[in-house]
Parts: structure tokens; sequence; C-alpha cells
């Protein structure tokens, strides 16, 4: 089944008498259990795409559905609940991931929390998510006492703290080493097969293109038909 549908999407940014066109006409479905990576030029479009994705923008024409949710009759407060209960999302910037005055373990609490979770309930997953990503010990740190590829790790539990059903993230290995990425896209993958979380990973870098079930390219704001490899999911 797919879990996200994408027809002939269009997202204008208007700035006054400027206007730029960011999507123009994207077509895209991702099937429910696929890992994929997009990948394009700089002001391809990819960014605008996450944001729509993630309901942190909305398109100005077509049509977007995820997990059944049309994107584009949601209301402010129906969006902001899309966003806390289906996606999660992963950054770049381990600081834009993780409050850096927090321990690990509050700062998995705290997204459960401002979900509506009991205090019990999210400490229980706060350390299930550490177990899972092998960082039980750390709980009581904070995200400076732990190197980049360890961070990212945090990162991606927080993500899942809410157990969304698709996970985005944008450029999730840019700030990381050869080595360390290998790692965390392999991490990417357990999670993937593990509990089944579709995954939609923006990047530059090859090496991740490479391990996914489908590359999409973006062009001028659309998706590059020439380019893209359809294979069948590993996981269907
Ligand atoms: P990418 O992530 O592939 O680099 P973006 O989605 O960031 O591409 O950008 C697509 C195009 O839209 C670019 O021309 C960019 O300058 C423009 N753009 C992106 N966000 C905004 C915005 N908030 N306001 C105006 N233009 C934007
Ligand atoms: P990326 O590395 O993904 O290409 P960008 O540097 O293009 O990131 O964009 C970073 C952020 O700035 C994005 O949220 C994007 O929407 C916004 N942005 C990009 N271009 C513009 C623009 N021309 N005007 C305003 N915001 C923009």
């Amino acid at each position: 089944t797919q879990l996200v549908i994408c027809d002939n999407l269009i997202k204008i940014y208007k700035a006054g008498e400027l206007e730029t066109v960011a999507l123009q006409g994207l077509d895209l479905d991702v099937y429910q259990g696929e890992m994929i990576s997009i990948v394009g030029a700089s002001g391809s479009g990819k960014s605008t795409l996450l944001n729509i994705l993630g309901g942190l923008d909305v398109p100005s024409a077509g049509r977007i559905t995820v997990a059944g949710h049309d994107l584009s009759r949601l209301n402010e407060e129906d969006r902001a609940s899309y966003r806390r209960q289906i996606i999660g999302y992963v950054w770049q910037q381990s600081g834009r991931n993780l409050l850096p005055d927090m321990t690990i373990e509050e700062n998995l609490i705290l997204p459960q929390m401002l979900n509506g979770i009991s205090a019990g309930r999210s400490k229980r997953r706060a350390h299930e998510l550490l177990e899972l990503i092998g960082l039980a010990t750390h709980a009581r740190r904070k995200p400076v006492h732990l190197s980049g590829g360890q961070q990212q790790r945090v990162a991606i539990a927080v993500a899942l703290a809410n157990q969304p059903a698709l996970l985005l993230a944008d450029e999730p290995t840019g700030e990381l080493d050869s080595t360390t990425t290998q790692e965390i896209i392999a991490f990417f993958r357990s999670i993937n097969q593990k509990l089944g979380v579709t995954i939609i990973i923006v990047t530059h870098d090859i090496a991740v293109a490479t391990q996914v079930d489908r590359t999409i390219a973006i062009r001028d704001g659309r998706t590059s038909t020439e380019t893209i490899r359809r294979e069948q999911p590993i996981n269907q």
C-alpha cells in the first residue's frame, strides 16, 4: 500500500512581486515500509518537498496524502497533531535535533510528553529507545558528551519517540565522516526493517543513495523520470 501519494504538487513562494516556483507538478508514490533517498541539485526543491511532507508548509496546488491524511485540507491544529503523531524528523545539524541542556533521556522523554503521553510511559519508552540505539549507559549524559554518530543516533531515536509512520531525514549524514555515515545508514536500515517505519532521506551522498530501496531524483521541482530507479522494495 502507498503511504505517500503526491499528485501534480506545485509550490510557489511569493515575496512581494517576486515568485519562485519550487515544485512544478511533482508526482511521487512511496510505499509503506520503503526506505528511499531523494537526490537533486541545490535549489531543485528537495527541502520544499520535505517541508510539505512533514506538515511544516503547504502546497500551492496539487494533492498530497500521507497515511490517509489529505495535507492540503488540514487546518493548523490538525497539521500540528499530524506533525506530532505521523512524522519524525532528523535534521543535518544535531543541534537542531537535540536540546543541549537536557540529558539524552530527557531529550527522549520530552517529545512524548508534548504528545500527551504520561511521564511513566514516556520514561519506559525512552529506555527502550536507548536500548535500540545501544546507548543505555549514556542516559544521563548531555548531547555534547557524545560523538557525532552517537548524537545522530539519539536524534533518530527522538524522531521515533512517538512511533511515527514516516521518518524524514534532511542530509542526516552531512556532518559525518564516511565511516560514521555508513554506520548511520546501516542504523536507518535496521530500524526500517525492525520497526517497519517508512523512511525518506534527502542526501547528496552517493554512499547513502546506493543503500536504499529506491532513489528519486528531483530536477527543477519535478521527479526526473529518466533517473528514477524503480525496484521491488526490499520489505515487500
Ligand atoms: P533544495 O532543498 O533542493 O536545495 P529548496 O526546496 O530549498 O531546494 O528550494 C527550491 C527553490 O525554492 C529554490 O529556488 C529556493 O531558493 C526557493 N525557496 C525555498 N524556500 C523558499 C522560501 N521560503 N521563500 C522563497 N523561496 C524559497
Ligand atoms: P538545502 O541545504 O536543503 O538546500 P537551503 O540552504 O536551500 O537548504 O535552505 C535552507 C532553508 O532556507 C530551507 O528551509 C528553505 O526553505 C529556506 N530557503 C531556501 N531558499 C530560500 C529563499 N530564497 N528564501 C527564503 N528561504 C529560503
